[in-house]
């Protein structure tokens, strides 16, 4: 069986930075489930369809195909044949995925998609239920979370690097509305396992954070 790590945590806890490092050193494949959320939302926003209208997004999955290629280690994710990876890191993308994934049709095909990847390579795969939902019996399971100041300064900053307009107080009403779906949804909600390890990246810088998480896996390989 593959050696899988999953890490699971509230958006700008740091999950795709940390796990590309840690997928890096063990040369493992990285996954960012986000990214396949946000792939299906693009298709939604280009299709006029609205969060709410359900009938729609059903029917629109069947139309949506996603799939994953790698480029020099970097996930390219497909939308209908396209790379997308350019167009999904809108406000307004993740805004439409948070909300889009509330339903069980949208997750249902990219949980089949994210299991069958883990089943052919070791990954490092994050997102909102990887350790409760998509990879139960991953050798490492991780919650990674932070503050929400922090996590809104995190998400601001990498916006105005992108040359982005944003206003600080925006953001971070946005990361509360997007957690508060997250974790209030009936279908998978953002919730820690049972037995996955917490870590609180609040006031550790990025390699610490990578140490912190290689350490648990080196002891959870020892056992
Ligand atoms: O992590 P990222 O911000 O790219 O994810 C966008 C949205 O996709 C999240 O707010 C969440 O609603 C959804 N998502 C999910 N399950 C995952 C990964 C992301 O529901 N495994």
């Amino acid at each position: 069986m593959n050696y899988n790590i999953a890490i699971d945590g509230p958006a700008g806890a740091g999950k795709s930075t940390v796990a590309k490092a840690i997928a890096k050193k063990k040369g493992f494949i990285y996954v960012d489930t986000g990214a396949m959320y946000r792939a299906m939302a693009l298709y939604f926003l280009r299709e006029g369809i609205a969060a709410g209208e359900t009938d729609k997004i059903e029917a629109a999955c069947e139309k949506a195909d996603i799939s994953i290629d790698y480029a020099d280690g970097v996930q390219i994710v497909l939308l209908n044949g396209e790379n997308v990876n350019g167009l999904i890191r809108t406000e307004q993308v993740g805004n439409m995925a948070s909300s889009s994934s509330v339903n069980p049709k949208v997750r249902e095909k990219l949980v089949a998609l994210q299991q069958k990847l883990a089943a052919e390579k070791s990954v490092v795969m994050d997102g909102r239920d990887i350790c409760t939902k998509v990879l139960t019996d991953a050798a490492v399971k991780i919650y990674l979370t932070a503050d929400t100041k922090v996590r809104a300064k995190r998400r601001y900053d990498e916006l105005v690097e992108k040359g982005e307009n944003c206003d600080i107080a925006a953001i971070e009403k946005d990361i509360q509305e997007r957690d508060h779906r997250d974790m209030t949804r009936a279908v998978s909600p953002l919730v820690r396992a049972e037995d996955a390890v917490l870590v609180d990246s609040s006031n550790m810088p990025v390699e610490e954070v990578v140490r912190t998480i290689l350490s648990i896996s080196d002891k959870k390989s020892g056992e």
